[in-house]
């Protein structure tokens, strides 16, 4: 049985879908071109001028965006309309560095509504669902984009905002939300505090979640749902694109549909620029093809994912791309080898008595790398046990060492030690980055 859908193109057929990529891509180019000196230069050196456009395979030839890009032109550089045609601003939150700024016409409000309200319409979600965001309102496009999503699908929009816990609980249970938007360390957060509280998921209305902004596991998933007594699904977006909305999940639980209708997505090879073949693993890049004022070109979001054509169970045709393993940047190299902090908490997940809060630190004593893991326990862990602390550290190291590859040193704290994150979760120091 299919999903009920919200937007006709989620079921075209890949030719239709990629007909409209394509006359989209032409013009965005010739937009962009004209409008944006900086791309101008840009294109004129690497020799290609918009006429050069004729098929999708041609978008190769176009310069790749750097976020660096973003910053040398900072704040309204590549913006490819004059400012009385802006009607909003957001900014990155700032995760990595200098912020960026991103702008929208009235038009490309309209988009992100749009994908945003397929979002809603994937989680079960309808006209009738009273939406509940707890991403932070402000510069960070979390709230806006849901808020904006709810709207377009007439729903009602519920801008809690985040912070205040106790109070989203509150309002949980009196507004009697159906779908909850967060980040998912939030949703988790959220959840405990209902435990907390001594409510069980059955008492709140809560249906569905729709929580991203940042990765999390299989493990993480199902511990929200269980928390909160619902299903909770993939949203993924960045603030150079759109915010919230570029690729969402559908019934499958598998992956997330791009729109890619507005961002035409590509995986390259980090390293050389290549682009990989569907379903190879490598970092994301995405051309936006309906933008006004803010239309990035092949823009490298170091995001590492996979893409895939194969038919979803959900009946959608767009393109599915894989629940994103951490940015590049997040990538941990330590004493030579590869480490993603998603890979650590697979291993915690899957430790008795664990709970999914753990803070990671790496630092360097002389030449070598160390790698330190604070992992919170259940209330029913005896820490009085001298003897049981011993062998659950060596259980945890072992099992990290034989995933990782390396031997890190884990220290064992009670319940609550480790501070919540009401956005987007600090859960890796790196204080090799300070020296
Ligand atoms: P910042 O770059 O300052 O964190 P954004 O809020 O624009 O600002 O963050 C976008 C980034 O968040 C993405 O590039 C990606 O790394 C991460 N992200 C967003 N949604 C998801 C998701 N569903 N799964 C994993 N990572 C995500
Ligand atoms: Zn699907």
């Amino acid at each position: 049985m299919s999903d009920r859908i919200w937007n006709p193109i989620e079921h075209a057929p890949v030719e239709e879908i990629q007909a409209l990529q394509l006359s989209r891509l032409i013009h965005n180019v010739y937009h962009v071109y004209e409008h944006v000196p900086y791309y101008r230069q840009r294109m004129d050196e690497a020799g290609v001028k918009p006429k050069d456009i004729k098929t999708l395979k041609d978008l190769a030839k176009l310069p790749f965006t750097y976020k660096q890009d973003l910053r040398d032109t900072y704040p309204y550089g590549l913006f490819a309309v004059p400012m009385e045609d802006v009607v909003e601003l957001h900014a990155s939150s700032g995760t990595t560095g200098k912020q960026i700024v991103a702008g929208y016409t009235q038009k490309d409000l309209d988009i992100w509504g749009d994908c945003a309200a397929r979002a809603i319409v994937a989680a079960g979600g309808g006209p009738r669902s009273k939406v509940h965001v707890s991403y932070g309102y402000g510069l960070f496009t979390g709230g806006m984009g849901l808020h904006y999503g709810a709207q377009t699908l007439g729903a009602v929009a519920i801008p809690v905002s985040s912070g205040n816990t106790k109070r989203q609980v509150q309002i949980l249970q009196d507004f009697e939300s159906d779908i909850l938007c967060c980040t998912p360390s939030y949703a988790t957060y959220i959840g405990e505090t209902l435990r907390d509280m001594g409510i069980r998921p059955d008492e709140i209305k809560l249906s569905a979640g729709i929580f991203g902004a940042e990765p999390w596991t299989e493990d993480s998933r199902r511990n929200i749902e269980s928390l909160l007594g619902i299903k909770a699904y993939d949203i993924y977006g960045l603030t150079e694109i759109i915010g919230p909305g570029v690729a969402y999940e559908c019934s499958q639980q598998t992956g997330m549909h791009i729109c890619e209708d507005h961002f035409l997505p590509e995986i390259i090879d980090p390293d050389t620029g290549e682009v990989l073949p569907e379903g190879t693993p490598g970092e994301l890049v995405f051309t936006c093809i309906t933008k006004e004022a803010f239309p990035l070109l092949r823009y490298r979001t170091r995001d590492i994912a996979t893409l895939s054509r194969e038919k979803c169970g959900c009946g959608r045709t767009l393109i599915k791309m894989s629940k994103p393993r951490g940015r590049t940047d997040d990538m941990l190299i330590i004493r030579g080898v590869n480490v993603f902090p998603s890979q650590i908490e697979t291993v915690l997940f899957q430790t008795n008595q664990t709970s999914p809060h753990y803070l990671i630190t790496v630092d360097r004593v002389g030449s070598t790398d160390t790698l330190d893991i604070m992992v919170e326990m259940t209330p029913d862990f005896q820490f009085d046990a001298v003897r049981l602390v011993e062998e659950k550290q060596k259980e945890i190291e072992t099992a990290l060492q034989s995933t990782l590859g390396i031997s890190p040193k884990v220290q064992l704290v009670s319940p609550k030690t480790i501070q919540r994150s009401e956005g987007k979760a600090k859960r890796v120091i790196d204080k090799r980055k300070l020296y």
